[in-house]
């Protein structure tokens, strides 16, 4: 832990831009920190999603439990109906929690990566949420984080496990983007409407934006930690997943997206990819890169993984919501059989062919009840698809759906 702490020193020493606060009354310096502290602490329990190390006792998923945190978790009290005997101290309900070693990337990066914007692209990239969306949260620097160990590496830059300096010492995974990288690629908007959007969303099966900031050249995301990782490794290590597990993910993916849906929020980018899975491997969509906020819309844009797009996008017709649930069949596929059904090996267009035809082959070696949810779900036209509250009470989910699963029946 010393070496992250100089690391963290140093990194503190750096020189991160900052809007000058004119409406902060002046105080002294040790009475602005608490006060700037107590605000903090106030801001990330009012806007925080349940802390993925503290298991919850939530039966409905769609309310968001109380945020605790590790600190708290480890000097727990003893509960007040077992006393404790006093020659026994309390065990700590569970160690300590090591974010890793810090390995200077973010410094690193700066200088191959960095370089500033201008003009419109520097205004759509202003990204700080103390100051944009309905709730503003409080204003966030990175010498406010100590940084812990790289998680992974994305398109625009490194996501790395952090700390929060200040109480209650939340760990994060911070997602660094490069400025001058976000314009060379023209996706600004999309960006923009990526964060606003994920800012928004609460809910246990989607990964939350707590706040996000900005300096010269970079925008930093603070992202719920996802202890377990990418779901993508997982389903590569072990091929295929077992109906009980796959059966179990569909479920909480139809509550995330019964949840999006009923939010006017189409995701249009399922795939096991952009899945991760929080510290008790629970599921948690990750990716909004494609995701649109569409009242009464339907839009036309193709866009989407070519094994996950519906026959109507295929074919360059309108669409709607009802676009994830042709994926979430097409998912539910791929973790059981171990590869998605139009899969084919002799090119795109191919399997354009075959998503348009519906040409789906299921191998005998799937449960009669798993073959009826993918086939109710891959249906040509958009309006025949299974609802998602009829996925959730599908036999095949009910019959594998444990009983303290966060997802308890809910509706929207
Ligand atoms: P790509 O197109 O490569 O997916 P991206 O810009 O979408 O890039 P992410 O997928 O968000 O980037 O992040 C890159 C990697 O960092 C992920 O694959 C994952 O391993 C890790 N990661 C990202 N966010 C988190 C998180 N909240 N918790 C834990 N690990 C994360
Ligand atoms: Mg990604």
């Amino acid at each position: 832990m010393a070496s992250i702490n100089s690391v963290t020193r140093q990194i503190a020493a750096l020189e991160i831009s900052s809007k000058p606060n004119t409406t902060r009354p002046t105080t002294t310096n040790h009475q602005k920190k608490s006060s700037q502290d107590a605000s903090k602490i106030k801001l990330l329990n009012k806007y925080a999603a349940p802390n993925p190390f503290v298991p919850t006792h939530t039966k409905s998923s769609s309310s968001v439990s109380s945020v605790a945190t590790v600190k708290q978790q480890v000097s727990r009290p003893p509960s007040p109906t077992k006393p404790q005997q006093k020659s026994k101290p309390a065990a700590p309900a569970q160690p300590s929690f090591d974010i890793g070693k810090y390995d200077g990337g973010f410094e690193l990066d700066q200088e191959s990566r960095g370089g500033k914007v201008y003009g419109d692209a520097a205004k759509e990239l202003a990204l700080d949420s103390s100051v944009s969306g309905p709730h503003p949260t409080r204003e966030w620097h990175l010498t406010d984080f100590d940084m812990g160990r790289p998680l992974g590496k994305g398109k625009f830059g490194r996501v790395y496990m952090v700390r929060t300096k200040v109480e209650p010492h939340f760990i994060l995974a911070l997602k660094c983007l490069y400025k001058k990288e976000i314009v060379e690629s023209r996706v600004e908007k999309q960006i923009r409407r990526e964060i606003e959007i994920q800012q928004n969303l609460r809910h246990p099966h989607v990964l939350r934006l707590y706040g996000y900031f900005h300096d010269e050249q970079r925008i930093f995301l603070m992202l719920e930690f996802a202890g377990k990782g990418e779901l993508y490794k997982q389903l590569t290590k072990y091929g295929r997943f077992s109906e009980k597990r796959s059966s179990r993910y569909i479920d909480q993916m139809a509550d995330a997206l019964g949840y999006l849906h009923a939010k006017h929020v189409i995701h249009r980018d399922i795939k096991p990819e952009n899945l991760l899975l929080g510290i008790n491997g629970e599921l948690k969509i990750g990716d909004f890169g494609w995701s649109v906020h569409a009242p009464g819309n339907r839009r036309t844009t193709l866009c989407g993984t070519l094994d996950y797009l519906p026959p109507e996008m295929v074919e360059g017709r309108d669409h709607s919501e009802k676009v994830d649930l042709w994926a979430l069949g097409v998912l539910t596929y791929e973790f059981i059989v171990g590869n998605p059904p139009f899969e084919d090996m002799s090119g795109y267009n191919a399997t354009y062919k075959r998503i348009a035809k519906v040409d789906l082959r299921i191998p005998n070696t799937v449960s009669p009840e798993a073959r009826d949810v993918i086939t109710r779900l891959l249906q040509y036209d958009p309006e025949k698809r299974l609802a998602l509250s009829e996925v959730r009470k599908h036999p095949w989910i009910v019959k594998h759906r444990s009983k303290d699963s966060l997802s308890g029946l809910t509706s929207y």
